[in-house]
C-alpha cells in the first residue's frame, strides 16, 4: 500500500486499460458464460492475506474479463450509449484519489462549487434559460445525481410535497388522491418512482408518432378531477427508451402549468442533443418546466454515473429533503449551496470533475461532433434497412436509434432478435409497441465507423435470410 507500488502498478493498469481499448472491437461483444460462472472460478472466501498484483491481474484476465459485456465495442447496439473516454476516466481517477464526499459546501468547497460551475456551463451549452442557472436571478440550478431513476423520484417527491403543503394534506391523502402522469412509452423508472412516492400513476395514450400530446393530458386531468383526484405531476419524455420518440413538451407544459402540475422532463438520452442548436426546436418554451434531467453518461461523453438534474426552484427540494442535524451544520450554510438537500443520499462523490475534464478536453464542439456523427451513422443504417423491402423502420430516426422489424408476424422479428444475439457478433435489445415487436439498433461506441453499421446490417440480413428460407 505504498505510493511507490501505486506508481508501478498504476502505470501498468493504465497500459492494461489502453490495450483493452485498442482491442475492444476484437472481443465478442457478449460473453459466452452462463449464470453462476464466476463462482466456479473464484474462491468462496476472501483471502486472509494480501495477494500479489500479478495474481490479482491473472484473476482479472482469466475470470472477470471473460464475463464482461463490451459496452464500448462498435458492435454493441443495445439500450443507449454508455459513455467512455480518457478525459472522463481521468476525472474519475482524480475524484477517487481525493475521495471526498462533498455533502455540504464545507465538506469540500471545490466539490460544490465546481459542480455549480459545470452545471451552469452545461445549462448554457444546452440553451437552457437563466432560470436553471446557479448564477441566474432565481433559485434554480443543476445538480448531479446517481441515476435518472433518482431524478424522477426526487422530482416526484418534491412535487408531492408542494401539493400536500399547498392543500394542507397528509400522506394518507397522497395515496388516495394524488395522481401523476406519463405516456405509455415513459421509462419504467416512472412507475417505480410512483410506487416509492406512494401516489397513483396514469399512463396516457400516445399519438401515431408515439408522442404524448397536450390534449390527452388535458382530458385525463379533467376526468381525474371529476373523480375527486388531485393531479400533481407529469413526466414528459424527450427521447423514449424504446423508440426515441418525443412527447409534445411545449403542449404538455402549457396544460400542466394551467393546472398547477409539476412538469419534469426525462431527457435521459436525447437531452444531450440540445447541445446542437438544430435540436432546440424540441423545447421552445421552458416556462412551464420545473425540472429537466439528462444522463451525461449516455450521450454526453461522461462515464457513469452522471445523471444531471436542473430545477427551476431549488427551494422545492430544500423543503422536501432538508433535515439538519448538528453534526452537519456549518457557519456558511446560509450563503452556500449544500447539495445534500438536493438529493436522497447524504454522501456524494466529486462527479463534476469528470464533466469538467470532458468539457476541457473536448469543448462543446467535440460533444456536438459526437452527436452529429452518430446521428449520421444511424441514418446510414436506416437507409440500409429501407433498401430491403422485407423490413420496415418503425420510428422517426432523428438521433442515434433505428427501430426496425421484419414485415409480418411478430414471431419473425423475435426469432431474428434471438438469433442475432445468440451469434454474439453484434448485440441489440428489442422493444415493443402495443402491437409491434421490433429490434433496436443504437450507435453506441465512440469507435464506430460506417463499416460497423454495414457489418451489423450484413449480420442481420444473414439471419433474416435463414429465417425466411425456413418459413418457405
Ligand atoms: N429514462 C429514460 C428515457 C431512460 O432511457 C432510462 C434508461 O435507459 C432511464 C430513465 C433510467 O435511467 P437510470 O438507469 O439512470 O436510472
Amino acid at each position: 500500500d505504498s505510493s511507490d507500488d501505486f506508481r508501478t502498478f498504476g502505470k501498468k493498469l493504465v497500459d492494461i486499460i489502453a490495450d483493452y481499448h485498442d482491442k475492444t472491437r476484437e472481443f465478442p461483444v457478449l460473453p459466452d458464460v452462463r449464470p453462476g460462472y464466476l463462482s466456479r472460478l473464484l474462491p468462496t472466501e476472501a483471502s486472509d492475506h494480501p495477494e500479489s498484483w500479478e495474481s490479482i491481474c491473472k484473476d482479472f484476465d482469466t475470470a472477470i474479463l471473460p464475463g464482461m459485456t463490451h459496452f464500448n465495442s462498435p458492435h454493441f447496439h443495445a439500450y443507449f450509449p454508455t459513455a467512455n473516454n480518457y478525459a472522463s476516466l481521468m476525472g474519475d481517477m482524480l475524484s477517487d484519489a481525493f475521495s471526498c464526499i462533498g455533502f455540504s459546501w464545507i465538506a469540500s468547497p471545490a466539490c460544490t462549487e465546481l459542480e455549480m460551475i459545470t452545471m451552469d456551463w452545461l445549462a448554457k451549452s444546452l440553451g437552457m434559460p437563466e432560470a436553471f442557472h446557479h448564477s441566474g436571478p432565481g433559485q434554480g440550478g443543476g445538480v448531479i445525481q446517481g441515476s435518472m431513476s433518482e431524478t424522477i423520484l426526487i422530482a416526484m417527491l418534491a412535487a408531492k410535497h408542494r401539493m400536500l403543503e399547498k392543500h394542507n394534506l397528509n400522506q394518507v391523502d397522497a395515496a388516495s388522491k394524488l395522481v401523476a402522469y406519463g405516456s405509455k412509452q415513459a421509462h419504467s423508472s416512472l412507475e417505480k418512482g410512483a410506487r416509492i412516492a406512494g401516489t397513483q400513476l396514469r399512463l396516457l395514450d400516445i399519438d401515431d408518432k408515439h408522442s404524448m400530446r397536450g390534449e390527452v393530458l388535458e382530458s385525463a386531468i379533467k376526468e381525474d378531477k371529476a373523480k375527486g383526484l388531485m393531479p400533481y405531476f407529469v413526466c414528459a419524455t424527450l427521447g423514449t427508451t424504446s423508440l426515441c420518440s418525443f412527447d409534445a413538451i411545449d403542449e404538455i407544459s402549457a396544460v400542466a402549468k394551467q393546472e398547477g402540475l409539476w412538469v419534469n422532463v426525462d431527457a435521459a438520452y436525447a437531452g444531450a442533443a440540445l447541445i446542437c442548436p438544430e435540436y432546440r426546436y424540441l423545447i421552445t418554451n421552458w416556462n412551464g418546466i420545473d425540472s429537466f434531467a439528462l444522463s451525461c453518461n449516455k450521450w454526453l461523453m461522461v462515464t457513469a454515473d452522471c445523471a444531471v438534474m436542473f430545477v427551476r426552484d431549488s427551494l422545492d427540494l430544500l423543503k422536501t429533503f432538508n433535515v439538519d442535524p448538528l453534526y452537519l451544520k456549518h457557519q456558511y450554510q446560509k450563503e452556500a449551496v449544500d447539495f445534500r438537500h438536493w438529493q436522497i443520499p447524504l454522501c456524494r462523490r466529486f462527479r463534476s470533475l469528470k464533466l469538467w475534464m470532458v468539457f476541457k478536453c473536448y469543448g462543446v464542439a467535440g460533444l456536438q461532433h459526437n452527436i452529429r456523427k452518430q446521428t449520421q451513422q444511424a441514418k446510414l443504417f436506416e437507409n440500409l434497412v429501407k433498401s430491403d423491402s422485407r423490413f420496415e423502420v418503425v420510428n422517426d430516426v432523428k438521433m442515434g436509434l433505428v427501430c426496425f422489424r421484419l414485415i409480418g408476424d411478430n414471431s419473425l422479428s423475435e426469432e431474428l432478435n434471438n438469433r442475432v444475439n445468440e451469434a454474439r457478433k453484434i448485440h441489440m435489445s428489442p422493444a415493443k409497441t402495443e402491437k409491434k415487436y421490433f429490434l433496436r439498433l443504437v450507435v453506441c461506441s465512440r469507435w464506430t465507423v460506417d463499416e460497423d453499421l454495414e457489418f451489423a446490417w450484413n449480420e442481420i440480413q444473414h439471419h433474416a435470410n435463414e429465417i425466411l428460407m425456413e418459413q418457405k
